[in-house]
């Protein structure tokens, strides 16, 4: 997509008419692949996510294997058609490095101790893609962990904040965050309130930097109520499926 003139129009709303400090339309759903032990599917305005989880299982190669504790492993990987131009399908370094970032966000909230010699393996797959995929990976993918049923600390959630034409904005979209001044991704633990994942691309004074990461902060914790109830859901249509 080509530039726009502005990011912000004179009522200082976005080029999808929202707010400043507003979230896009979130959704999430848990449970909808059969092979998988845990997943689950995220649209937040135009990012589609599908995340998958295997595990804990037998480690391979087994040479990987830890005596004490679980490995995880994570792959952040965008379809070819989930860009405009097609991209393509090998892993790039930015994949690689998604990947790593991601995994690093989810690992604190897991208790891999429980499960020595074995893997935990998560797959990201970015469908749709229009800015802020690496904070919808992880709070599709710590859904899809816990919906396997492995134990964790809390659920981790992500959410950027950064700033377009002068301003500071919640949870930007592509265009914000190709053209904007500053995008600030956060992963948090909402319910133990702690930081996972903090990153800064762009520039921002110090005291921009801290309100960003208080919005960021904010936008997490909006977020992980959409994914408690995502969640809940699951658990009321197997009740009913149990009692018909
Ligand atoms: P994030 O998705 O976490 O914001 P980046 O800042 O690296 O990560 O990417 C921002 C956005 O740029 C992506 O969400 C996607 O919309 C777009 N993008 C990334 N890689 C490509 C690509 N190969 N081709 C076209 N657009 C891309």
């Amino acid at each position: 997509m080509s530039k726009p003139e502005k990011l912000l129009d004179k009522k200082g709303l976005r080029l999808d008419g929202r707010k400043l400090d507003e979230l896009r339309p979130i959704k999430m759903e848990v449970g909808i692949l059969a092979n998988a032990d845990g997943s689950a599917y995220l649209e937040q305005g135009r990012n589609k996510v599908l995340a998958a989880v295997y595990g804990p299982k037998e480690v391979h190669p087994k040479h990987l294997a830890l005596p004490d504790r679980a490995i995880l492993r994570c792959r952040y990987h965008m379809a070819p058609f989930s860009v405009e131009e097609r991209k393509s399908p090998a892993p790039s370094r930015r994949e690689i490095e998604l990947s790593k970032v991601i995994r690093d966000a989810l690992e604190p909230a897991v208790f891999l101790e429980y499960y020595p010699r074995t893997s935990i393996d998560i797959f990201i797959e970015i469908l749709q893609a229009d800015g802020g995929t690496r904070c919808a990976g992880i709070t599709t993918a710590a859904l899809a962990l816990a919906d396997a049923g492995i134990p964790m600390r809390d659920l981790v959630v992500a959410c950027a904040a950064g700033k377009a034409d002068g301003k500071l904005i919640l949870d930007l979209m592509d265009l914000e965050d190709k053209y904007g001044e500053a995008d600030v991704p956060l992963a948090m633990m909402p319910g133990i309130n702690a930081v996972t994942l903090l990153q800064m691309d762009g520039s921002l004074t110090l005291e921009e930097f801290e309100k960003a990461i208080e919005m960021a902060m904010e936008g997490c914790r909006k977020i992980y109520e959409v994914q408690k109830e995502a969640l809940k859901a699951k658990y009321v249509t197997v009740k009913e499926e149990t009692e018909e």
